[in-house]
């Protein structure tokens, strides 16, 4: 079966010359349907970087990442907006919803855009909203919402229609625990019916809920155990 995701040899190296810092150094990395994959290390580590990557936000600088087998290098710019819109599904740290929009319009957003009718995409966006326990704000614009209320927009944003990735970066960093642990258990209940995840964490708690982690140090990946970098990647150690 072909993965949903899967990096090949994928560095990324940042900067030129005596400012290059490898942030991520030959990592291989695949993700199936059905599976949430948890990505865990210190900051500084790549993290980031890999999601940004396999979201099509940035581009490597050698090796190949591939949704669904195509490689993201071969795509125009307009497919692979078209991809980011109805194919992935975004949960950043930094929220960024509309301030001109309401929590559901933001949420509908996405929906609207793919050609859905507002009416139909409004009923969707509230489900989605009621999904992560904040139906009653629908109406609300992001300035009227809390920190953690926007989170939960964004992430039913993120989640709306029929994401086959999800790329979530530490989702939960500006939530109470009960409600990181609701956003999560949206995560796993996606990636249940099929859709395949991507999650950077901070917390064993909720790399807990992923099927495998994976642990990056300076832009390698080391194994779930945190074993030391083999031989070979450590050839390939960054430029820092
Ligand atoms: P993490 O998310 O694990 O904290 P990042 O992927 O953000 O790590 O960063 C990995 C490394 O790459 C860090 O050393 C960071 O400073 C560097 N880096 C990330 N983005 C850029 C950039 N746009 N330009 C230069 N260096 C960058
Ligand atoms: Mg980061």
């Amino acid at each position: 079966m072909t993965p949903v995701l899967q990096l090949a040899k994928v560095t990324r190296i940042h900067g030129t010359d005596e400012t290059a810092v490898t942030a991520l150094c030959d990592v291989d990395l695949v993700v199936h349907a059905g599976e949430l994959v948890a990505v865990m290390g210190p900051s500084g580590s790549g993290k980031s970087t890999l999601l940004n990557l396999a979201g099509g936000l940035d581009t490597p600088t050698s090796g190949q990442v591939l949704v669904r087998g195509t490689d993201l290098a071969g795509l125009s710019p307009k497919t692979l907006a078209r991809l980011r819109r109805e194919t992935l599904g975004f949960v950043f740290q930094d929220l960024n919803l509309i301030p001109s929009l309401t929590a559901a319009e933001n949420v509908a957003l996405p929906l609207e855009l793919g050609g859905t009718p507002a009416r139909k995409a409004r009923g969707r966006a509230l489900g989605a909203l009621e999904s992560v326990g904040i139906v009653d704000l629908a109406d609300r614009f992001p300035e009227n919402m809390s920190g953690g209320q926007q989170q939960r927009a964004a992430i039913a944003r993120a989640l709306i229609g029929e994401r086959e990735l999800i790329l979530a970066d530490e989702p939960t960093g500006a939530l109470d625990s009960q409600t990181g642990d609701a956003v999560l258990h949206v995560l796993r209940e996606k990636c249940d019916a099929g859709a395949a995840g991507l999650l950077v964490t901070h917390e064993a708690r909720h790399a807990a809920w992923a099927d495998r982690v994976v642990f990056l140090r300076d832009g390698v990946v080391i194994d779930t155990t945190g074993d030391p970098a083999t031989p070979d990647s450590l050839l390939c150690e960054p430029s820092r």
